[in-house]
C-alpha cells in the first residue's frame, strides 16, 4: 500500500492524489500518536475525577468518619473541663470553707505541662493541631481530676472529724429548762457568798432542787470525779477532744466514774450543795484549751435563739454567785 494524500494542484488546477514523502510520513504518524495518547490521559484523569475507585471512596469515608468523632470528642472534652471547673469551685467555695480548710492552691489544681514534648509523636499530619491540642487538654483534665479527688479525700476525712467535734463540744444546756429554778450565778465579777468579796466567778451557777439529773453536754470521756470538802465538792470533770472539759460541781451524788465514756445528754449525777456552797445549785464551767470560758456561748443546741439570748442576759447580770 502506498500512503498518498489529495492535494490541489495550482499548475493544473486539479486535485491530485499525491505520493507521501517518507518524513510526512513519519510527522503523521508521531502526530496522530501525541494526540491519541494526550485524549486517553484527559479521559482517564477526567474519569479519576469524576469516579474515585472503591477503595479511594472508603478511605475518604474512613477519614470523614474520624473526623466526626474528632469534633464530637472535643466536644465532650469541652463539658469535662467545665465539669471539673465547677467542682473545683464548688469544692473551695463551699466545702473546704465549711470545714475551714484553706483552698486548694492553684499550682495543685494546674500544674503546668513540664519537659517532654508529649505531642512528638503526632507532629507532621494534617491533623496534628487538632490532635495535640486534645491531648494536651485531656493530660491537663487528668491532672486537675487528680489534684480534686485527693482534695475531696481531705474534705470527706475532714467531715468526718467534724462529725465527731459537733458531737464532742459542749453544746446543751447541763439541766433541763424546766427543772431550772434560776440562772443565779453569771461569768464575770461577782459577789462571793462565803468569803464576802468580789471574785471573778468562772463558771455559771444554776440553782435546781436537790436531786435534780446533770446532763453530759457533749460526748466525752469522764477524766474526773472527786469528793471535797471545800471548793467544787463532789465534781465530775469530762473531757470531749478538740481541746475541751467541763466540770460540774456541787453534786450530791456522781453516777460516773473515771474513764467511763459518755454520750451528749447523759446523766452523769445529781444537783447538791456540796463543797463551798450556800444552797443547792450546779456549778458549770467550760474549759477550752486549759482556760476557763464563759460557758453561756455553749448551750447553741437547745436554746431557740430567744432562749439564748434571755439564758445570756441572765449570766451577765451581776448578782450573787451561789459559790
Ligand atoms: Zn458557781
Amino acid at each position: 500500500m502506498k500512503w498518498t494524500q489529495r492535494r490541489f494542484n495550482p499548475n493544473t488546477l486539479r486535485v491530485e492524489q499525491v505520493p507521501l514523502t517518507r518524513r510526512e510520513i513519519v510527522r503523521g504518524v508521531l502526530l496522530r500518536t501525541v494526540g491519541v495518547l494526550a485524549i486517553g490521559a484527559t479521559s482517564v484523569w477526567l474519569f479519576d475525577q469524576v469516579f474515585q475507585s472503591p477503595a479511594d471512596r472508603a478511605r475518604d469515608r474512613e477519614i470523614a468518619f474520624l473526623e466526626g468523632q474528632l469534633a464530637e470528642m472535643r466536644g465532650e472534652l469541652v463539658t469535662m473541663e467545665h465539669a471539673m471547673e465547677d467542682m473545683a469551685e464548688r469544692d473551695d467555695a463551699v466545702y473546704r470553707t465549711l470545714l475551714g480548710a484553706q483552698p486548694v492552691p492553684e499550682h495543685l489544681r494546674n500544674p503546668g505541662i513540664g519537659g517532654t514534648d508529649r505531642n512528638a509523636d503526632v507532629r507532621g499530619h494534617i491533623h496534628s493541631e487538632e490532635v495535640a491540642d486534645l491531648k494536651t487538654r485531656i493530660a491537663s483534665l487528668q491532672r486537675a481530676m487528680v489534684a480534686q479527688s485527693k482534695s475531696l479525700d481531705e474534705v470527706t476525712e475532714m467531715a468526718l472529724e467534724y462529725e465527731d467535734r459537733l458531737e464532742a463540744i459542749p453544746a446543751i444546756q447541763p439541766i433541763r429548762a424546766e427543772d431550772l429554778n434560776r440562772m443565779a450565778g453569771g461569768w464575770g465579777w461577782r459577789f462571793h457568798p462565803i468569803y464576802k468579796v468580789r471574785k471573778f466567778h468562772y463558771g455559771l451557777d444554776f440553782s435546781a432542787p436537790e436531786g435534780t439529773e446533770i446532763f453530759a453536754t457533749g460526748d466525752g470521756v469522764v477524766v474526773k470525779v472527786k469528793r471535797l470538802y471545800n471548793g467544787y465538792g463532789r465534781h465530775v470533770i469530762i473531757r470531749h477532744g478538740f481541746g475541751y472539759e467541763t466540770l460540774y460541781a456541787h453534786m450530791s451524788k456522781s453516777i460516773v466514774r473515771k474513764g467511763d465514756r459518755v454520750k451528749r445528754g447523759q446523766v452523769i449525777g445529781l444537783v447538791g450543795s456540796t463543797g463551798t456552797s450556800t444552797s443547792s445549785h450546779l456549778h458549770y464551767e467550760v474549759h477550752k484549751n486549759g482556760e476557763k470560758v464563759n460557758p453561756a456561748h455553749y448551750f447553741f443546741n437547745d436554746l431557740t435563739p430567744k432562749e439564748y439570748e434571755a439564758m445570756l442576759a441572765a449570766s451577765e447580770l451581776e448578782t450573787q454567785s451561789l459559790d
